[in-house]
């Protein structure tokens, strides 16, 4: 009666590898918890396009995400924002040169509001696609940044973060 297949056990682990046993959508990861009991972030496979919907069990259409937020999703395709994504809508957000200068150089600097700064370390150490490294005692002054790579143009006045940004 059901069209779904169960997803092979082969491809089930190459996706929780690929996504590095993280959930796309929060960012929880048993992994990141080891003192707490690992029910508390059961790993699940979704369908980035629901099989009610023609999807299928390519690999490109399989994400990791917890429990909770598969419960969530159910077949609703527009929570599909990925961890990736949002780190690019941030990137996009300090100053869209970013994500231009990184497909040709790896390696930008960057100046950042420190917020912004704060959220982008928080995502990439969930996503671990990127690497950053924050340049110190580099920024004295307000705009100080302009000579010193990419600034942000959501320029809020306060403390600014001077980092490289590196694609892995
Ligand atoms: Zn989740």
């Amino acid at each position: 009666m059901s069209k779904r297949k169960s997803i092979p056990a082969k491809i089930r682990l190459e996706v929780f590898k690929r996504d590095r046993y993280t959930c796309q959508l929060c960012g929880k990861s048993p992994a990141k918890y080891p003192e707490v009991d690992l029910d508390v972030v059961e790993l699940e496979i979704d369908h980035y396009q629901p099989i009610s919907k023609d999807g299928n069990n390519s690999l490109a259409n399989l994400q990791t995400l917890c429990r909770q937020c598969n419960r969530g999703k159910g077949n609703d395709e527009s929570f599909n924002i990925t961890i990736k994504d949002k780190i690019e809508d941030l990137l996009n957000k300090i100053n869209p040169k970013i994500l231009q200068a990184l497909q040709s150089n790896k390696k930008v600097r960057i100046v950042a509001n420190e917020v912004d700064y704060h959220e982008l370390a928080r995502l990439i150490g969930v996503s671990e696609q990127y690497r950053v490294e924050v340049i110190p005692n580099t920024l004295i002054g307000y705009r100080a940044g302009f000579s010193l790579g990419i600034y942000t143009i959501d320029d809020n006045g306060g403390a600014k973060v001077n980092f490289f940004l590196e694609l892995k």
